[in-house]
């Protein structure tokens, strides 16, 4: 095969310094996001973050729609007729960061509005933030009802020599007629396990020229299954330990114990504390995780602590690994995988 030559220096990579350069920018690059996810922060504490994102936005109601530019006005509709606050204000912190909005409705724009789009947003959404209405809104003369399953299956098969007859369910694919469209994506909202079942649900049609919402099915929430609290206690997993209870919770423990000498008066402390608590959500079952007040107990003398923050690591009643000072979380977890090994 013949090829020009300025295809072939493309084609090599390595001899191209170019893409020599733009992959270590990329590594640069990767390593600088981290400071932009929660996840990656030393102090990360998965249950406190979600108690945080849960207070930033106060959010009720979902709202599924088409993205077509003529469906636009549809949150606003919807955020009328459900006496929601959209758009809302960006609210910012001391720094001057985004940090929060007082919006109160959140919309996932996909093709024809179709809830098989919106399943993994509603879940998310629920998870983070807690909801209360779910409202997949279909509108007139929308594209979605210009095809059929049939033709964009056939298609694909000819344009693209792709079989995409079993990627999705055919009665999600297009809108045949809006009763069915509607009434089948209330049903597949209300099956998915990521629906909590106090969640109300509704569907709409959406008139593009008048931008009146018209009412077509109705699925109310179960009520005496309450709205979930979003709160996982960090005590559910980190328990507090004393002199009177040390034998007890970390000698004759069945399982390792991570001990966090700590007091009040100390910074370190408070930096090492959510990194302690994080482990014990992370290795519930198989570590225990604990934490001793070192002035209101004499446990700490007994090891001969007289730094802090120490963690400890506790195995068949014996100290297996010491930790002084601030420690990444990292560290900490090399020591529990090898142990555990
Ligand atoms: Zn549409």
């Amino acid at each position: 095969m013949q090829m020009s030559p300025v295809r072939a220096i493309g084609s090599h990579k390595e001899s191209n310094p170019m893409s020599l350069l733009r992959r270590f920018a990329m590594k640069i690059f990767e390593h600088d996001f981290d400071a932009y996810a929660f996840s990656r922060q030393m102090t990360y504490h998965e249950p406190t973050v979600r108690k945080e994102f849960a207070k930033a936005v106060p959010l009720r109601t979902v709202v599924v729609y088409c993205y077509d530019p003529r469906a636009i006005g549809i949150p606003a509709a919807v955020a009328r007729e459900f006496d929601e606050v959209y758009p809302g204000e960006i609210v910012t912190d001391e720094k001057g960061n985004k940090s929060a909005s007082t919006t109160s409705l959140f919309e996932v724009i996909v093709a024809g509005g179709r809830a098989i789009d919106a399943l993994r947003s509603i879940t998310v959404a629920q998870h983070l933030f807690g909801i209360e209405n779910i409202v997949i809104v279909h509108h007139t003369h929308c594209g979605a009802t210009s095809f059929t399953a049939d033709g964009i299956i056939n298609a694909y098969r000819h344009e693209h020599g792709r079989d995409i007859s079993t990627l999705y369910d055919r009665q999600s694919i297009s809108i045949s007629d809006y009763m069915t469209s509607l009434k089948h994506d209330i049903g597949l909202v209300r099956k998915s396990d990521g629906t909590p079942s106090h969640v109300n649900i509704y569907g709409y049609v959406y008139d593009i020229d008048t931008e009146g919402l018209t009412l077509v099915v109705e699925d109310s929430g179960d009520r005496t299954s309450a709205r979930a609290e979003i709160a996982v206690e960090i005590e559910d997993f980190t328990k507090i330990v004393t002199d009177e209870n040390f034998d007890r919770e970390v000698l004759q423990s069945d399982i390792p114990v991570l001990v966090d000498f700590w007091a009040e008066w100390c910074g370190p402390c408070r930096i090492v504390s959510p990194t302690i608590d994080a482990l014990g959500v992370e290795y519930q079952g198989k570590v225990k995780v604990a934490k001793l007040n070192v002035d209101d107990n004499e446990t700490a003398m007994r090891y001969g602590i007289r730094a802090i923050p120490t963690v400890a690591l506790f195995s068949g009643g014996d100290i297996k690994k010491t930790f002084v000072g601030v420690q990444s979380k990292r560290q900490y977890e090399e020591s529990l995988h090898a142990l555990l090994r």
